[in-house]
């Protein structure tokens, strides 16, 4: 079972490789010393990751040639789009077109797909998100893997459940070689090759510790690594990209500035963007984005969290819902509906749709089971898996019931697998189409 991929190295120049699968070429950094024409290799996020012996990548690249072409053909028929119906507005046929024009949507285009309540004018929507997805991104989805290494936090964000203000949650670190046995396990056993490591911020290892986690992780087990440890200073960041993470992942939560400094006593919206903008400038792979249904929000604030993220550069868009937390000042607050994160991963794919991946959720999920699967029919082409330790993932409890909290590890990716082939994916991260540091292919 693999997660990625072979391609073949057509060419080298500088380090950027080109690289061949099955006849789509795609760009990928590589610093892998001596790459060259004809080599074998696995690409994560637009960076070579692995150079991989021929024979082995021919074998693999045999048992999935088939397939791949069978689940394109799947994924093209889910994807065709007929847009004859009868009975929509004409405001609503005229921003769809639009959309699939790829020309701009206004702020009032975006504010009215969001009001609609139409189940046909939502199927549409949907429908035009997925075949913009399915134009750009073919039939890849990004399956990462997360691992929470503790869920020790500083501060008191009053809808997370981890939040230092939460007396009553017993608290774990894991020690770093428990970090570096589950991501080799990840790597090297389940072949997993983009790993999150997660923690609440301040969870007690210092910048020092974390690179020397990151180094042995690299040494180990060829991945792509993104950190999730909360807002940090340039130089640590700067630390932790020499040791060998490429990515972060920081959601901004909250565009508005004034709902973000009721809901995070004591921080600014500001201090979280700055590092955003740090990581970004020091070559990180930027996936953030916001919470949905925070009290006070409005549509308003979420078409601006849009646009916040695509003026980050995101590679990825991550939105989800805020789901009350009995253990917080928010735990009599209502969850958004399902549908008001769905439209949002289809405004996400129209507002970014050649370069970033949207991905879906595990709140999503949290809220109906089906929403893996209708998230990815809305323009999403990413899943994350929890690939915590289970003795510990009961306790990363940032809002109650977490889809997948008891799962082991090998029935969430069976059922993901599953679900993908079910609906025409193949479970890889084919490079990139454009990169913020200007490739394109
Ligand atoms: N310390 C890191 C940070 O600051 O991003 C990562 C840990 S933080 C707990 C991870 C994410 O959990 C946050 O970005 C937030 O959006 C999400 N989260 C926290 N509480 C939530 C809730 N009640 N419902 C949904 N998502 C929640």
């Amino acid at each position: 079972m693999c997660y990625a991929i072979p391609g073949r190295v057509e060419s080298v120049n500088d380090n950027i490789a080109t690289v061949d699968y099955f006849g789509q070429r795609k760009k990928a950094i590589s610093e892998i010393e001596g790459l060259t024409r004809g080599d074998y290799i696995y690409a994560q996020g637009g960076y070579v990751i692995e150079k991989i012996p021929r024979t082995e990548a021919e074998d693999i690249l045999s048992t999935w040639k088939e397939t791949f072409f069978e689940l394109q053909e799947l994924d093209l028929r889910f994807s065709r789009l007929d847009l004859g119906e009868k009975g929509i507005s004409k405001r609503f046929g005229g921003i769809i077109d639009k959309a699939l024009e790829e020309r701009d949507l206004s702020k009032e285009d975006l504010l009215y797909l969001l009001g609609l309540k139409d189940p046909k004018e939502l199927n549409i929507l949907f429908k035009a998100a997925n075949f913009l997805r399915q134009k750009y991104h073919k039939n890849a989805c990004c399956v990462h893997g997360i691992i929470e290494i503790s869920n020790y936090c500083r501060r008191s964000c009053h809808y997370c459940g981890i939040s230092s203000a939460n007396m009553g949650l017993k608290r774990y670190r894991m020690s770093r070689q428990e970090i570096v046995d589950a991501a080799c396990e990840a790597v090297n056993g389940l072949h997993f090759k983009a790993l999150v490591l997660q923690s609440g911020e301040g969870a007690g290892y210092s910048a020092a510790e974390l690179s020397e986690i990151i180094r042995e992780i690299k040494a180990k087990a060829a991945a792509l690594i993104f950190i999730s440890f909360g807002e940090m200073p340039r130089g640590d960041l700067e630390t932790l990209f020499h040791a060998g993470a490429r990515g972060i992942l920081l959601r901004f939560e909250t565009s508005n500035p004034s709902i973000y400094e009721k809901l995070h006593p004591g921080c600014r919206l500001e201090t979280r963007l700055r590092t955003l903008r740090d990581a970004a400038g020091l070559g990180y792979l930027i996936i953030t984005g916001g919470l949905i249904g925070l009290p006070g929000q409005s549509p308003e604030d979420t078409v601006n969290d849009l646009y916040l993220t695509k003026e980050l550069n995101a590679d990825m868009f991550s939105f989800g819902p805020f789901i009350p937390h009995p253990g917080t000042p928010l735990a009599r607050a209502k969850p958004p509906a399902k549908e008001d994160i769905l439209k949002i991963l289809a405004l996400a794919r129209f507002i970014e749709p050649r370069r970033a991946n949207v991905v879906v959720t595990t709140a999503l999920e949290t809220l109906d089971k089906k929403a893996r699967k209708e998230g990815l029919l809305a323009g999403a082409n990413s899943v994350m898996l929890n690939l915590t330790p289970l003795k510990y993932r009961g306790l990363y409890s940032i809002y109650p019931h977490r889809a997948h909290e008891t799962e082991e590890i090998g029935i969430q990716i069976e059922e993901t697998l599953a679900l993908l082939r079910s609906i025409g994916r193949a479970p890889s991260d084919i490079g990139i189409v454009d990169h913020p540091r200007g490739l394109k292919c």
